[in-house]
This record gives C-alpha cells, structure tokens and sequence, in this order.
C-alpha cells in the first residue's frame, strides 16, 4: 500500500507531465488575447470534499474560462427552469466539433447538448430570460465568486470584445436557432451574455474549488450551500462525461474515465464523485480544441489515484 499522500502524488504527477511535454499542443489564436497566453504555463489543483488542496505549477494564475463556463450555467439554467430545459437543449454527444451547425437544421433547432456552443446558447438564454444581459452575466460571475470563495473572478474585457467581434459561427448558431424559436431574447442579447461567462477569468485552485459541488450530489460539502438537487448534479455529471470534450469524449472517458469540461483557454474541470474536483491548465490545443498537455495530466493523476467512475 502506498503512504504517499494526495499533495505528493499531485507534486509528483505535475513534474512528471510538466517536464515531459510542457508546451505542447497549439494555443488558441482566434482572438489575440488568447494567442499570446505563454504555452508553457501548467498548472494542477485538486480539492477534495473533505478540504484537503493540493497543487502544482501555475495553479495560482488566471486563464480564460471558455467553455467550461457551461458547466456553471448549465447548473444556473437548470436551477431556474428545471426539468422543462430539456425540451430546448439534447443531452446527446454530438460527434462534432464545438461550433458545428449540421445537425442543427435535420433536428429542428434543438441542439444536441449544452456543452456544444450551440446548446451552450440556448442554456445562456434560459440564463439570461426577463433580465439585462449586464445583470445576467453579473449573476453568472457572482454565482462563480460565491462558488469559488474568490472575489477576483472577473470578466476580460478584452477578450469579450474580440469574441464578439470574431464571433461569426457563434452568431451564425444563434440567428438559425432563433429562426426555429429557439432563442426567446433578442440574439445580440444572448450572444453579449455567452461572450462575456466565457470571458471571465479563473485560476484552477478556484475551478476547482467552484466545482465541488458536482463532487458532492449538488452541495458543497465545505460551506454545506446546497448548489443544485443530486439528481440534476448526477446529469451535469451525466453529460459532462459523454459530452464534456466534443468529438473527443469518448477517449476522454476512455483515458480518464471521469466527468470532465474542456475549454479553449486550455483549462479542464474534471470531477471524482464523492471524493474530489480537479482542475487542469496547459493552454496548447490539440486538434479537437482540448487541453492536449492537460489531458495527459488528468490520465495520470486518474491512474495513480485509482480515480474513475467505471
Ligand atoms: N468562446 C469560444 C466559442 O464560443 C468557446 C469555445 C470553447 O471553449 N470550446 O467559440
């Protein structure tokens, strides 16, 4: 049996990875302010439900949230109108990219799931229904503040205003949606509200930390704050790991073996059931859009914990 603690292994894994491929992978470039991020920042945080932390590299530093923000309003949306989300948003892997819009004609609007950007806009949406976008998306950073216990978690300006002004497919996605009645405020509202959650900036002590309520049937076990009902925290769960990294969930799952949301900051939000969160950041890409540098480490540190769901 070994008697290295969480903290070693955690320290150990990160070296590991860090040492052996630091770097690799391609670092978003679609807006400058994700293109210059240092490719060699790693970071590694995991949080248990008992309270323990543990750390490696660069958990201390802010990325770019992205689309693992979809884990948070998804919680919010189905907070807000329940079971009845389903109606609008699948829970189906895709098999495509992120910001696919194929199948999105054959099955009348109705995206596969939540976690690509087209389901992503329809949860953002329910988010945003009979408010501003600004109180909207005040909402979805305090409900991340409140979550994470930091009150640093803020949105980048800069970023949100280079998603906007790029955002091309995403605006193509929400004008067809709303075309099928899919989008019930005005789609400039919806859009300014998805590109400012995936604008906000997190560490990976503070995803992670922000996260365990998923770890724990929808309470956090270390504020006792019941976040969301354990049934819809076994869905998020659910369709994190059949649809958490795009067309690449399945190896994922395979490899890791543990929920997990990607986005193109290069961060990870990974979840043990009832044990822990964990929260991963190496900006290089690989060519499915997921962290490649951050995958590895979660495939290690899941092997030497002996953490999977299967
Ligand atoms: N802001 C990006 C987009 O909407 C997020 C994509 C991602 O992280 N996969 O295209």
């Amino acid at each position: 049996m070994s008697t290295e603690t969480l903290a070693q292994i955690v320290a150990t894994v990160g070296k590991e990875i860090a040492d052996a491929h630091r770097g690799e992978g391609k670092v978003a470039d679609y807006i400058p302010a994700l293109a210059r991020v240092d490719a060699n920042r790693f970071g590694l945080a995991v949080i248990t439900c008992d309270g323990q932390m543990a750390e490696y590299g660069d958990a201390w530093l802010p990325f770019s949230i992205q689309s693992i923000s979809k884990v948070f309003t998804l919680t919010m949306a189905l907070q807000r109108m329940g079971e009845s989300l389903w109606v609008r948003v699948g829970r189906e892997p895709s098999g495509s990219r992120f910001n696919s819009i194929v199948q999105l004609e054959a099955e009348g609007g109705v995206p596969r799931n939540p976690f690509i950007n087209a389901g992503a806009i329809v949860v953002t949406d329910a988010v945003l229904a009979g408010r501003t976008p600004g109180e909207a998306v005040d909402d979805i950073r305090d409900t991340l503040r409140r979550l994470a216990g930091a009150d640093t978690i803020d949105v980048d300006k800069e970023v949100a205003t280079s998603e906007a002004a790029t955002g091309y497919r995403n605006y193509s996605l929400a004008n067809f949606m709303k075309g099928f009645d899919n989008l019930h405020s005005p789609v400039e509202d919806v859009l300014q509200t998805y590109f400012h959650q995936c604008s906000l900036r997190i560490t990976c002590r503070q995803l992670a930390r922000a996260g365990l309520f998923l770890a724990n049937e929808g309470v956090d076990p270390l504020t006792g704050e019941v976040v969301i009902s354990p049934e819809h925290a076994r869905r998020i769960n659910a369709i994190m790991m059949t649809c958490g990294h795009y067309d690449a969930s399945g190896e994922f799952a395979f490899q890791v073996g543990l929920p997990g949301k990607s986005g193109v900051g290069g961060g990870i939000l990974t979840i043990v059931p009832d044990v822990a969160a964990v929260a991963v950041w190496s900006p290089g890409l690989n060519a499915v859009g997921n962290s490649q540098v951050g995958t590895l480490a979660l495939e290690r540190l899941a092997a030497r914990m002996r953490w999977s769901v299967f």
